[in-house]
C-alpha cells in the first residue's frame, strides 16, 4: 500500500503543531489532524518562561504574547504576600535583559498560531477531525478520522510511516498502542475574566503573576494576568498515590480557592458567562516506552505524560517533544526517540517529583523556608525555564532542609 505522508500528527496543541512545523520544515510531508476547529479553547493558564521560543523556528510566534510577567506574588491563605522578582540578581527586573520574565499567552491564539506556520511550512492541517483509529502493519501506520459534530460525516483515512501522538491528556493514540497505561494524573481548573488594569491593588498589576499555596492542598492556586483578562485557577498537582480520586469533591475544593481570588480582588463574575474549565494534567512518573518499538509511533507533550511533576507546567515541554520526535523522524532515529526524549528530560524531572513529593506535604514550611528566601523567586524561575535543573538544586536543597531542621532543633 503506497504512503500518503512521511508523518502524521495526531492532535494540533503546542506539542503537535511545532512537531509538524519542525517536520515540514526538514522537508518531510506531514499531516496535522485537530479534533476541534481552530481556534479552540484549551483549559491552560497559557504561562510559559520564555525558553519555549527557543525550541520553536523563528520563535515565538509574532503578536502572541500578551503580557511579561517579572514578579511572583506569593501568599499563604491569601494573606503574607510576599513580592519576587524573577530576574537574575544584578539585572533589573523591567530590563529587557531578563531572560527569565514569563510569557502569558491566549491558547487559542497561541495554538492557532503554531497551527498555521505548520501550514506554511507545507503541512497539510485538517482541523475538526478526530482520530478515531491506528492500524500498524509491517511497513506503515494507517490512521482513519472523521468529522466531529452533527453536519455531513467526513471520513479522512491517511497512511504513513511514523505517527506523533500529541493528542493531549484524553487522546487515544497510545491508547491505540497500548502504551502509557498506567498514569498520574494532576487536576486543573481555570477560567478566563476580562480586566481592565485600572485595580486600586497594588500589586494587580500586567507584571505581576499570583501564587496562593495555603488555600489549596497538595497544589496551588494562581492568576496570570493578560492584555485584557485575569486567568484564575487552581490545580492539585502531587495527587495521593493510588487513592481513588473523587474529582467532585476535588473540583468543589478548587473552585473555593478560585474564589477566594475573586473576594481578595472584588471581582464577581457570572458563572454562566465565566465557566469554570476542568481539565486532567498526565503528571510525569519515570521513564516509560514513549514509543513502539521500531519508532512506527511516537508520543509527545501531555500524550507522553510530560507535565513538569513540579510546577504543573507542560507547554515547554510539548514543545520540546514535539521538535525532539520531528527531528528524531527527519534523521532516521525515530526508533532511538525515548532516549532522546529521556536524555532531554529524564533526569530533571525524576528530581523535580522527588522535591514535590517535599513542597506538597509540607507547603507551609516551604512558603515560609523557600518561596519567601530573597532568591526564592529567582530559582523558582530558573527551573521552570531550564537553566537551572532539579537535579542541580536538590543535594543543595537536601542539606539545606537539614540545616534548618537542625537550627529548630
Ligand atoms: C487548568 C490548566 C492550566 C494549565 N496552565 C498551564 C500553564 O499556565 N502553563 C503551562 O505550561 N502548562 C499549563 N497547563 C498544561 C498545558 O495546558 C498542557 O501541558 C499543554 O496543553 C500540553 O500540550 P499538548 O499539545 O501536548 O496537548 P493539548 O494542548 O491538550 O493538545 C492536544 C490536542 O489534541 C486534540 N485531540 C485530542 N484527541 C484528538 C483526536 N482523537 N483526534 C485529533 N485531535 C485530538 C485536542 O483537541 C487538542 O487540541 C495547564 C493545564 C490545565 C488543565
Amino acid at each position: 500500500m503506497s504512503l500518503d505522508y512521511d508523518v502524521i500528527v495526531c492532535g494540533g496543541g503546542p506539542s503537535g503543531a511545532t512537531a509538524a512545523l519542525m517536520a515540514a520544515q526538514a522537508g518531510l510531508r506531514v499531516a496535522l489532524l485537530e479534533k476541534r476547529q481552530y481556534p479552540r479553547h484549551k483549559p491552560c493558564g497559557g504561562g510559559m518562561p520564555m525558553r519555549v521560543g527557543t525550541w520553536l523556528p523563528g520563535g515565538i510566534p509574532e503578536g502572541v504574547v500578551e503580557t511579561s510577567v517579572r514578579y511572583l506574588h506569593h501568599t499563604w491563605k491569601f494573606q503574607n504576600g510576599h513580592l519576587g522578582a524573577v530576574c537574575p540578581s544584578g539585572v533589573s527586573p523591567d530590563s529587557s535583559a531578563s531572560s527569565l520574565a514569563l510569557w502569558m499567552v491566549q491558547r487559542p491564539r497561541f495554538d492557532n498560531a503554531l497551527a498555521m506556520q505548520a501550514q506554511q511550512a507545507g503541512a497539510v492541517v485538517k482541523d475538526g477531525l478526530v482520530v478515531r483509529s491506528l492500524i500498524l502493519d509491517a511497513d506503515g501506520v494507517t490512521v482513519k478520522a472523521s468529522s466531529l459534530g452533527d453536519g455531513r460525516r467526513i471520513t479522512w483515512s491517511g497512511r504513513s510511516p511514523h505517527v506523533i501522538g500529541a493528542d493531549g491528556a484524553n487522546g487515544v493514540v497510545a491508547k491505540a498502542v497500548k502504551l502509557r497505561s498506567r498514569r498520574r494524573l494532576a487536576f486543573a481548573l481555570e477560567t478566563e475574566l476580562p480586566h481592565h488594569w485600572e485595580s486600586d491593588h497594588p500589586y494587580l498589576r500586567p507584571d505581576v503573576a499570583h501564587l496562593e499555596y495555603g488555600a489549596v492542598r497538595r497544589g496551588y492556586g494562581w492568576i496570570f494576568p493578560k492584555g485584557e483578562s485575569l486567568n484564575i485557577g487552581a490545580g492539585v498537582f502531587y495527587p495521593h498515590r493510588g487513592k481513588h480520586t473523587n474529582f467532585r469533591s476535588l473540583r468543589q475544593e478548587l473552585e473555593q480557592v478560585i474564589e477566594g481570588y475573586y473576594r481578595q480582588f472584588n471581582l464577581n463574575p457570572s458563572r454562566e458567562r465565566f465557566p469554570l474549565y476542568a481539565h486532567p494534567l498526565p503528571l510525569w512518573q519515570g521513564r516509560e516506552p514513549r514509543q513502539t518499538p521500531g519508532g512506527q509511533v511516537l508520543l509527545v507533550g501531555d500524550a507522553a505524560g510530560l507535565v513538569n511533576p513540579f510546577f504543573g507546567d507542560g507547554i515547554l515541554h510539548g514543545v520540546k517533544s514535539g521538535a525532539i520526535a520531528a527531528s528524531a523522524i527527519a534523521s532516521q532515529q525515530a526508533h532511538d526517540y525515548s532516549r532522546l526524549l529521556h536524555r532531554e528530560v529524564a533526569l530533571n524531572f525524576d528530581a523535580a517529583r522527588l522535591l514535590a513529593g517535599f513542597f506538597y506535604r509540607f507547603p507551609h514550611w516551604c512558603f515560609t523556608h523557600v518561596v519567601q528566601r530573597p532568591d526564592g523567586t529567582e530559582v523558582a524561575a530558573r527551573l521552570l525555564a531550564g537553566d537551572l535543573t532539579f537535579s542541580q538544586v536538590s543535594g543543595r536543597f537536601a542539606q539545606y532542609v537539614g540545616r534548618q531542621l537542625l537550627r529548630r532543633a
